[in-house]
C-alpha cells in the first residue's frame, strides 16, 4: 500500500464521506488497548471470586462467501471444510479454558451472540454440533436472548429450523438493500429473491424476533431506490429494522480504489444525504407503527422486541469473546483476540494466551463508556449514573448539556435527557467531546 499522505486533494466538502471509522462502538478507543495489560485478563480469570455482572457469550464466525466492498472485518472467503472444522474445535478449546476459570466457573450466559463474518455460512449440522458442545461446556439454559447473524443467500429452510432448534430467539438478516444492482455493485453475495425466501422461512419457523439490517448510502444508492427499499421493508414487516449509515474504513476495497484514483472523498452519498435517508425511513416506519429505539434501530413492539446483547453490553456486562479477532469485556478489562486465523488456531492448539491486546479500564473510563454508549439509545438518565457511578451528570456536564439545549439538540424530561431526532442521527459525531483529554484526538480503531 502506498502512503496515504500522497493522496491528492479533490473537490470535496466537509460533509463528504471520508475514509475512516465513524461509529463509536466502545470506549476508550481501540488504539489505547495494549500488550502491557494482556496479563490482567489471566489474573482476573484466576481470581478466587466469580464475577457478578450479567454474563454474555460472543461467538465469532470469520467466514463469508464473498468479501463486500465496504467490509472492514477480518473475514476469510477461501477456507475449506478442514479449516472450518479446525476453527470450530479451536473455539471449543477456548471456551473450555474460560469455563474452567474461577472467575467464570458456574456462571451461565444471560445472552449469546453469533456474529461475523457470517455465522450462517456454517452448515446446519456444523451449527447443531457446535452449539451442543457449547452448551455442554457452558450451559445456556438461562440465556434470555440468543442472536444469530445471517447472510440471506446462505440459508436453507432446514438450516433455519436447525437455528431455531438450538435456541435462537433473535435472527438478524443482513439484507442491506433490496436492489440486485446495488447489492452486486457493493460486492454482496446475496440477491433480493433470497431475502424473501429467508424471511419467510424464519417466520414459518416461529423465530420470535427477526431483525433486518439495511445500509443507507451504499455505492450507487439513489433517492428513488432508497424509498423503494423502505416500502419493501414495511411490506415485509420485520420485528426490528437496523439502519447503518455507510462508512468507508481504511481496510475496505472501496478505500483501495479511492487511493488508486487519488480521491479523498468516498464515492458514496455525503453525510447529510445519508442522514436524510435514515430520517425519511424513520418517519415512514413510525407512520407504520414502529418506534425508534436507538440511533440505528426501529422496532415494531418495544415492549416485546428487545436487544439484550446491546443493552447488557452498553450497561457494562461481562462478555466472553470466542474466536479470531473477537472483542470481549471481563471485570472492567477490554480485550481482543489474535487477529489472524492460522495464528489463532496454532495458539489455541499450543495452549498459549489468545489475547492480543487489552485495557484495564478505570472507574471513570467505565462511567464515560456507558455514558456515551447510552446516548446512542437516544437518552440518558441522571439517576442511573448517580446510583451506579456516584456521578451527577447534570453538574459534570452542565456546560455541554446547556449548549445542546440551546441548540435544540436535547430536551430535559422528568428523569432523562432526550436527544432530538436530528442529534440522534449524528450522535456518533457528538460524543468525542465527552472523551477524556488523553483520548480526544485518538485514532479510533
Ligand atoms: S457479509 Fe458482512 S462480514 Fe462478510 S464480507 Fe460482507 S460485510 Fe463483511
Amino acid at each position: 500500500m502506498s502512503d496515504p499522505t500522497i493522496i491528492k486533494p479533490d473537490r470535496e466538502t466537509k460533509e463528504d464521506t471520508k475514509a475512516g471509522n465513524y461509529f463509536i462502538a466502545n470506549y476508550p478507543p481501540f488504539s489505547f488497548w495494549n500488550e502491557k495489560d494482556i496479563p490482567m485478563v489471566g489474573s482476573l480469570l484466576n481470581s478466587p471470586k466469580p464475577g457478578k455482572a450479567p454474563l454474555g457469550l460472543y461467538y465469532h464466525v470469520p467466514f463469508c462467501r464473498k468479501r463486500c466492498h465496504f467490509c472492514y472485518f477480518r473475514v476469510y472467503t477461501d477456507k475449506n471444510s478442514a479449516d472450518v472444522r479446525r476453527y470450530l474445535d479451536a473455539t471449543m478449546q477456548e471456551l473450555e479454558t474460560y469455563a474452567a476459570s474461577s472467575y467464570l466457573k458456574g456462571r451461565k450466559p444471560k445472552f449469546v451472540y453469533f456474529g461475523g463474518g457470517t455465522p450462517s455460512y456454517l452448515s446446519a449440522q456444523q451449527l447443531t454440533e457446535l452449539t451442543d458442545r457449547m452448551k455442554e461446556i457452558m450451559p445456556w439454559d438461562e440465556a434470555e436472548e440468543v442472536t444469530f447473524e445471517c447472510e440471506p443467500g446462505t440459508l436453507t429452510e432446514k438450516k433455519v429450523q436447525a437455528i431455531r432448534d438450538f435456541g435462537v430467539t433473535r435472527l438478524s438478516l443482513g439484507i442491506e438493500n433490496f436492489s440486485d444492482h446495488i447489492l452486486e455493485t457493493n460486492g454482496r453475495a446475496h440477491r433480493s429473491g433470497e431475502v424473501y425466501r429467508a424471511f419467510q422461512w424464519a417466520r414459518d419457523a416461529g423465530i420470535q424476533n427477526i431483525n433486518i439490517d439495511l445500509i443507507a448510502g451504499m455505492l450507487e444508492e439513489t433517492d428513488d431506490n432508497w424509498s423503494d427499499c423502505i416500502e419493501k421493508v414495511i411490506e415485509l414487516n420485520p420485528d426490528c429494522v437496523t439502519i447503518y449509515q455507510m462508512e468507508v474504513p481504511f481496510n475496505t476495497t472501496i478505500y483501495k480504489s479511492m487511493k488508486e484514483e487519488g480521491k479523498l472523498s468516498a464515492p458514496v452519498a455525503d453525510w447529510p444525504t445519508k442522514r436524510r435517508w435514515v430520517s425519511e425511513a424513520y418517519a415512514k416506519l413510525e407512520q407504520n407503527g414502529y418506534t425508534i429505539t436507538s440511533t440505528c434501530t426501529a422496532v415494531k413492539n418495544p415492549e416485546q422486541t428487545k436487544f439484550l446483547y446491546r443493552d447488557h453490553l452498553w450497561g457494562g456486562a461481562d462478555m466472553v469473546a470466542l474466536g479470531v479477532a473477537s472483542f470481549g469485556h471481563l471485570g472492567g478489562i477490554h480485550y481482543q483476540n489474535i487477529t489472524h486465523f492460522e495464528e489463532y488456531c496454532n495458539t489455541v492448539e499450543s495452549g498459549d494466551n489468545l489475547v492480543r491486546r487489552a485495557l484495564l479500564t478505570t472507574e471513570e473510563e467505565r462511567f464515560i463508556r456507558e455514558f456515551i454508549l447510552q446516548w446512542k439509545l437516544g437518552s440518558v438518565k441522571p439517576s442511573y449514573f448517580l446510583e451506579k457511578f456516584g456521578v451527577d451528570i447534570e453538574s459534570r456536564y452542565q456546560a455541554e448539556l446547556a449548549q445542546w439545549q440551546d441548540k435544540g439538540m436535547v430536551e430535559k424530561h422528568s428523569d432523562a435527557w432526550v436527544l432530538s431526532r436530528d442529534a440522534l442521527l449524528r450522535v456518533d459525531s457528538l460524543l468525542h467531546q465527552f472523551f477524556l483529554p488523553q483520548h480526544s484526538d485518538a485514532k479510533y480503531v
